[in-house]
């Protein structure tokens, strides 16, 4: 049996599993990306971790290939270029480095990309031609397919949807510009966002107002709305509201059959998905009007930027038959 290694770089976090021809996900791993302040350092303990995690898979299973998923990953030329929520900087010649632990097959692209091609291939949008994939993790990342394709664009970065300005002189980002959309609508925007309530109402009795910035998750902030946390569904509507007006402009560039929101944010499931529907429903063109749907990922609890990345091998072993 053939397996290709399939990894997600995040901000915070990277996954990483073995993925055969037809998307089943053998092993699911998890190693912190942030602890690592040298690309060397990271790679180290990557390559240490797929080894236990091979080690753990039966033997007649073989590694044929490694696909990567990473913020600002460039499918052209193999590297991550200036990723704002990495603290590797300037440009990373990754599949190069990479070439020092496996002799293989091996190809990056753009993490929300990944994920789009997951959801293709094996997820919710197996029937479609043309959708969105949004991720809201430490970042915001998008993924554009159109006519059946992903979007790469000219220079291999198309679909950087988190540095669209949503206000202008707004929130730092870490692209070194302002306002841009990640710096509201994600993870870490949502905690900006609470922060920011939290200092206008004085605390607000929110039951947030005792945590630090690094210890809060979307995770606690759902829990907090879930018990009713007047702080956490006024940050819920604040992002639906920014994230719903920006998917009605991106509806009115693509006219995709669906919009699919993943990543860790998604998870807080209604409270961000009615919102954010809402508004999108309402700022879209009444030729777009309650005809695009907002979905989560098809795949259950499978990683879609993980098995996409490894599509991309499987893929490129498949074109050169
Ligand atoms: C990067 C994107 C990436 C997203 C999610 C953004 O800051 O610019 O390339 O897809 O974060 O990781
Ligand atoms: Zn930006």
């Amino acid at each position: 049996r053939e397996v290709v290694l399939g990894i997600d770089i995040g901000g915070t976090n990277t996954k990483f599993g073995f993925v055969d021809r037809e998307g089943n996900l053998l092993g699911d791993y998890s190693i912190s990306t942030a602890v690592h302040q040298t690309i060397e350092s990271y790679l180290h303990s990557l390559a240490d971790n797929v080894q236990k995690g091979l080690s753990n898979l039966e033997e007649d299973v073989r590694l044929i290939g490694v696909g990567i998923g990473a913020p600002n990953g460039n499918y052209y030329r193999g590297t991550i270029e200036h990723a704002p929520n990495l603290n590797w900087k300037g440009v990373v010649n990754f599949i190069e480095l990479l070439k020092e632990y496996y002799s293989l097959p091996m190809a990056i692209t753009n993490d929300a990309s990944a994920a789009a091609i997951g959801e293709m291939i094996f997820g919710g949008a197996k029937s479609m031609k043309d959708f969105i994939v949004v991720t809201l993790g430490t970042g915001l990342g998008s993924g554009f397919v159109a006519n059946g394709k992903l979007i790469y664009g000219h220079d291999g970065f198309a679909g950087e949807l988190g540095h669209v300005t949503v206000r202008p002189n707004g929130r730092f980002c870490g692209c070194g510009r302002r306002g841009c959309l990640e710096t509201y609508v994600s993870a870490t925007g949502i905690k900006r966002t609470i922060y920011k309530l939290l200092a206008d109402y004085n605390g607000g009795g929110s039951e947030l107002a005792s945590v630090s910035f690094n210890d809060l998750t979307a995770e606690m902030i759902t829990n907090a709305a879930k018990d009713g946390d007047k702080v956490a569904m006024e940050a819920f509507e604040y992002t639906g509201r920014i994230l719903g007006m920006q998917l009605a402009d991106s509806v009115a560039l693509n006219s995709p059959e669906a919009i699919f929101l993943l990543g860790g944010l998604a998870k807080a499931a209604d409270f961000i998905f009615e919102p954010t529907q809402r508004h999108m429903e309402e700022h879209m063109m009444p030729i777009f009007k309650n005809k695009v749907k907002l979905l989560p990922s098809g795949l259950q609890n499978k990683n879609a930027a993980v098995l996409g990345a490894a599509a991309l091998i499987w893929h490129e072993l498949d074109s050169q038959k």
